[in-house]
């Protein structure tokens, strides 16, 4: 039994110390004993599930739909006039419709909810003294969570340190401004936006750091008690699915209006019996109404959701699967995203000497040398000095694991750590030896890190930052007034290399300093020297950038380092030529908005660019037309993410909040997972315009055989029942086969889709036209051989409606490709295959069992029926191919 954690508690109100006694807790957090005791009490940190809409309640909804209503109608209309077996088949057709309807439609929302659960927020808390990251749902009353720029608060905390912590709680309270957090009690009677030394599950920390202890999870949080808010099902809803929709909408009234008209001309102008044209008249709604089609888009997209996560990308916003196939730019971040992130120490330049060293990785192994020759580092104290401030003014660790040496924290920080143990430094012991009284953690705005210890502060980051605070550089003999050119020349050679180079420095701290501040840091620090850092650029990265580019899509590369460095990894990549232009941070900033916009397009290198000028670059492009997909991890990268048609947020080093900005998150932090998304992108909207170029058409064919038949004024072919039949169970069947179809090579070999061009263009009307005519053609000729050859009219009818179930499997044939002659790969479209033969097994039982030639009037054909049946399916297949390759042709001349 779980229980509720105590809420009734205004913990805002009492001081902190007091409520670690009452939860029988204190700084260094529970035991392991403790916390398992305690998540068996309290149950799991789980948001109370959102109530999903009941079975019977989603099955009712598939009869809200005119066409469904519209059938029902007729068939009690058809009960009324007497035909009871007819009346019984269009609602049990109906019926069974809805049902098959109602599986997929929760097929398709159980797959974008598992999706969904991939991303499992975890929290930093401290257990037994220990800091681990664990599932946030293991969280319990009485744990000690740390909180850091970009989390998202794991549960209700009593905050009893803070710094600078600035808390966004629109979750909450709508209030979309942050909020600064203190730890001193407030009144009892405060509302939570006012509960300031507070941070509520579902939150977003925005900046600073602090630490909390949890007092209520799950459903007994602020957010728990409001969760009946937020129970509402989100509805698959895409632009796409919108046009859809209405799309059909529009279609259905048409073809109502055409159905009346056929009523009247019959009964006025032909002198058909009422009853009969009335039939007819339904038959013509049931035939062209395109009911599959909503349902085969959602399914489409479902499926491409499923293999995208497959894939390394999760689709957080459904809308960005269609986006993605029409992205004509990709903005990249290039830490961690086109480089491995593997940091290693390969240089090191001091006023003196440029040392170089050996290895890879984060293991202590591996020679320094100077000039070729090994050397002793213990000679070299300015060497030992900057190793020192490096391991100091660090926030990383590394650790020799059973699989190895592994690195916590950030890999340019696990770097210089690495750098240390070459030289015999010790993290726990040097830490030991100079505590850290204060720190200034690095943001990629002002690109350095500073830290407070009793004998000096260190100063390490980006070398211009650096360097502007130096005016002394540390020598063999001493410290000598700062050579500005020469450090210029070691940082260009260094990153001329491809390497990050980052600066290190240091002074002594003022009297009696125990704080350090942005604005306050100062200047006079002596330089210790610089690091040049290896990133090596993943290997997968530079196949997926070819794609990329062979799809028409331009890739930039927009990264907080040096211009030189950012040049050398492009070019090692192959992103923006050698003669590309490259634009800095600063460079942008001096631009107005339309001088940017006319060098945005010609420029694929951004560098020292901070996540304003990210922001920028998104609007430049969108404005000149194009669809942007944008990387980002930090907290300060949300504006452009939100932006950017299709924001994409890191996995593995992004921050929550930027991965809730996102429309997309890549599990592996990988390039060459956007290059894949864009490609299943691409697919889905390929197979939906499979799917579309594939009802409409064979729907078609079914109203033209009647109103042919009827201009002709020859018997129906077909009766409503059958195109009943034919639409609801076979057309269904056979197009749903288009939505597994795999990405088709071509589809990255062609420039990304406009997003503006329509669904419903002039190649589709054309085509739609075509197979319809064909396929009324063939089904009228079937149905005159057989009346000709003295068949019954229920044989005739029976073999015409076999003709149209396989000329509709012929025609999904040709739309494995809707331009490309097929032919070549047949036997290849599996889904197609697999289809064809679940419908024609359906077939020989429409044709054969007679409990089915009693409900839909069908009789048992002979052999050579089925062989013309076969031969002009396989005419149409071949006629349908013969028009794509004049097209071809056609194209080609012109
Ligand atoms: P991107 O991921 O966008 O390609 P980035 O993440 O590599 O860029 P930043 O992390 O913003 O870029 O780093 C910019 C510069 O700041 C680096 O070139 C380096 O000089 C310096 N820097 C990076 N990390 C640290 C750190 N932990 N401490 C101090 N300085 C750093």
């Amino acid at each position: 039994m779980t229980q509720q954690a105590p809420r009734a508690e205004a913990w805002h109100a009492r001081a902190a110390s007091e409520v670690l006694a009452v939860l029988n807790t204190d700084g260094a957090g529970l035991s392991a004993s403790e916390a398992e005791l305690r998540l068996q009490r309290y149950g799991p940190n789980l948001l109370p599930v959102a109530q999903v809409r009941p079975a019977w309640l989603r099955f009712l909804d598939q009869f809200n739909n005119l066409l469904v209503l519209v059938l029902l109608a007729a068939g009690v209309l058809t009960l009324l006039l007497g035909h009871v077996l007819d009346a019984a088949v269009i609602i049990g057709v109906t019926i069974v419709n809805a049902l098959i309807g109602f599986v997929q439609e929760g097929r398709a929302e159980a797959a974008l909810a598992a999706i969904g659960k991939m991303l499992t927020p975890t929290a930093r808390v401290l257990r037994g003294g220990q800091q681990l990251a664990v599932d946030a749902a293991r969280l319990v009353p009485g744990d000690i969570v740390l909180l850091a720029e970009g989390d998202k608060v794991p549960a209700d905390l009593r905050l009893f340190e803070v710094k600078a912590l600035r808390v966004e709680e629109a979750a909450l309270t709508g209030e979309a401004e942050p909020v600064e957090k203190s730890v001193a009690p407030v009144d009892s009677e405060a509302v939570p936006g006012d509960r300031l030394c507070m941070a509520f599950s579902g939150t977003l920390v925005v900046h600073g750091q602090g630490r909390g202890v949890v007092v209520a999870t799950g459903a007994a949080s602020e957010i728990g008690q409001i969760s009946a808010m937020l129970a509402a099902v989100e509805r698959i809803d895409t632009p796409l699915l919108t046009r859809m929709a209405s799309f059909s909408r529009q279609l259905t009234l048409a073809i109502g209006v055409l159905a009346v008209v056929v009523f009247a001309l019959g009964v006025w102008g032909a002198g058909y019996a009422w009853s009969e044209m009335f039939m007819v008249a339904v038959g013509i709604a049931v035939a062209a109404i395109p009911e599959g089609l909503p349902a085969i888009v959602t399914i489409t997209l479902a499926i491409g959701v499923q293999r995208m996560a497959k894939r390394n990308a999760i689709v957080r916003r459904l809308p960005a699967v269609e986006t993605l196939g029409s992205v004509s730019v990709i903005c990249t971040d290039k830490t961690g995203t086109l480089t491995r992130n593997e940091m290693t120490v390969l240089r090191v330049a001091t006023g003196e000497q440029v040392f170089e060293l050996d290895g890879t990785g984060y293991g202590p192994e591996g020679g320094i040398h100077v000039g070729g020759r090994r050397i002793e580092p213990r000679d070299y104290a300015v060497l030992g000095e900057l190793a020192l401030a490096g391991l100091l003014c660090n926030d990383a660790q590394v650790r020799q694991g059973v699989d190895g040496w592994q690195l916590q924290g950030d890999p340019t920080e696990g770097a210089l750590c690495t750098l240390a143990l070459k030289l015999g430094l010790e993290h726990a012991e040097e830490a030991a030896r100079a505590p850290r009284h204060d720190v200034i953690p690095f943001a990629a705005e002002h690109r350095y890190m500073a830290t407070l210890h009793e004998a000096a502060i260190y100063l390490k980051g980006a070398p211009e930052a650096v360097l502007a605070r130096c005016d002394r550089q540390r020598g063999d003999s001493g410290d000598i007034p700062l050579d500005q050119a020469y450090w210029l020349a070691q940082e260009t050679a260094l990153a001329s290399e491809g390497l990050r180079v980052l600066a290190l420095a240091q002074r002594v701290p003022d009297a009696e300093q125990a704080e350090l501040s942005l604005d306050a840091l100062g200047g006079h620090f002596v330089l210790l020297g610089l690091v040049g850092i290896i990133d090596p650029p993943r290997e997968e990265v530079r196949a997926s950038l070819a794609r990329c580019h062979g799809a028409g899509i331009r890739v930039k590369m927009i990264t907080g380092d040096h211009a030189i460095t950012a040049r050398a990894i492009a070019s090692q990549l192959g992103i923006g030529g050698d003669a590309g232009r490259t634009l800095t941070g600063s460079q942008i900033e001096a631009m107005s908005d339309a001088d940017l916009r006319a060098v945005v397009h010609e420029v694929d290198v951004f560098a020292r660019a901070s996540p304003a000028h990210k922001l920028r670059l998104v609007e430049a492009l969108q404005a000149g037309g194009a669809v942007v997909a944008m990387t980002g991890d930090g907290v300060n990268d949300a504006p452009a993410l939100k932006r950017a048609s299709v924001g994409v947020a890191m996995g593995q080093k992004g921050t929550e909040v930027a991965r809730e900005a996102a429309g997309m998150v890549l599990t592996d932090d990988n390039f060459a997972s956007i290059g894949h998304a864009v490609e299943e992108g691409r697919t889905v909207y390929e197979n939906i315009r499979k799917a579309i170029l594939y009802i409409l058409p064979t729907n078609g064919g079914e109203v033209g055989g009647i109103v042919l038949a009827m201009l002709l004024g020859w018997q129906m072919p077909i009766t409503p029942v059958q195109i009943l039949w034919v639409n609801m169970f076979t057309e269904i069947t056979l197009s749903i086969s288009l939505a597994f179809l795999p990405a088709a090579a071509a589809c990255m070999q062609r420039p990304p889709r406009d997003p503006a061009e329509s669904l419903i263009s002039g190649f589709l009307l054309w085509r739609l036209l075509l197979v319809s005519l064909l396929m009324a053609g063939a089904s009228l000729l079937v149905f005159q051989l057989e009346l000709t050859t003295g068949a019954s009219i229920a044989q005739a009818r029976t073999a015409a409606v076999n003709m149209i179930v396989v000329g509709e499997a012929a025609y999904l044939l040709n739309c494995g490709d809707l331009e490309h002659c097929v032919l070549g790969s047949l036997l290849r479209n599996r889904p197609a295959w697999l289809a064809i033969a679940v419908v024609m097994s359906l077939q020989l039982a429409f044709t054969y069992l007679p409990t089915l030639q009693l409900l839909f009037g069908t009789a048992a054909l002979p052999v050579a029926s089925w062989g013309y049946i076969l031969l002009l399916g396989l005419t149409l297949l071949l006629l349908v191919e013969g028009e794509k390759g004049l097209r071809m042709w056609l194209e080609r001349r012109t």
